[in-house]
């Protein structure tokens, strides 16, 4: 049984919408996980329900007994994690007010021969004002075989090395709480292509930077190596 919707709504509330353990921002991707298990007799309350982003939810819920590597989370430490959590989000209620810029690399195709990614930018406005238009640019070492489409390019140096930096921009409105797929974004997408020796040696040596503009908040700036940003 999954908890009740206003058990759930309380839970992304109270933390505001951002993993209890590691305090990343989730947006839609935050769960809401049973601190006791179901099958142990765990209660579908807000006493034992706790935010967990899907990398922390993976970790919390994994630990496999026989094979003991690692420290298993038990339950008093996550329901401490998630007590902590709640009380600094109740006593810093304008944190959760900042953009949230989530950038990787979706493989298309994945074989020895061919690997195929294409970049999926999102962008979730949770500011409490509406934001009119955003503008990024994004950084990707010289030699990656990128194809892409209606992207302002130009050629830039960073770590003193050779970048291509590929720029795009909206006028549209994005309102408080939406998430939005900036890249692909209409017709737009930015992809590469390589084979598995070629993957091998470039994934952990090189990195894709980006920044991000808008009307009313900070820039968004950040950058993560090829390895980081790859999900299959
Ligand atoms: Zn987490």
């Amino acid at each position: 049984m999954p908890f009740p919707r206003d058990v759930r709504d309380l839970a992304l509330v109270k933390s505001h919408r951002r993993c209890c353990v590691c305090h990343e921002f989730g947006g839609r991707s935050v769960n809401v996980h049973h601190i006791n298990q179901e099958a142990d007799g765990g209660e579908n309350t807000i006493n034992n329900a706790i935010c967990l982003c899907l990398r922390c939810h993976a970790e919390a819920g994994h630990f496999n007994p026989r094979h003991p590597l690692g420290t298993k989370y038990s339950p008093n430490e996550l329901k401490a994690h998630r007590d902590q959590w709640w009380e600094h989000c109740l006593s810093h209620p304008e944190e959760p007010l900042g953009l949230f810029l989530d950038v990787r690399f979706k493989a298309l195709s994945r074989t020895a021969k061919v690997h195929r990614y294409r970049l999926v930018v999102t962008y979730t406005n949770t500011m409490r004002e509406a934001q009119d238009g955003w503008k990024l640019k994004i950084c990707f070492p010289a030699f990656l075989p990128l194809r892409y489409d209606d992207y302002d390019r130009s050629e830039i140096s960073f770590d003193r090395k050779p970048y291509v930096q590929l720029e795009s921009s909206s006028s549209d409105r994005i309102f408080s709480g939406e998430s939005v797929d900036i890249v692909p974004f209409r017709a737009h997408f930015i992809e590469y292509e390589v084979n598995d020796e070629v993957y091998h040696n470039i994934r952990e040596q090189h990195k894709i930077a980006w920044k991000f503009y808008t009307p009313n908040a900070p820039v968004i700036e950040g950058e993560k190596s090829l390895d980081e940003m790859q999900e299959f």
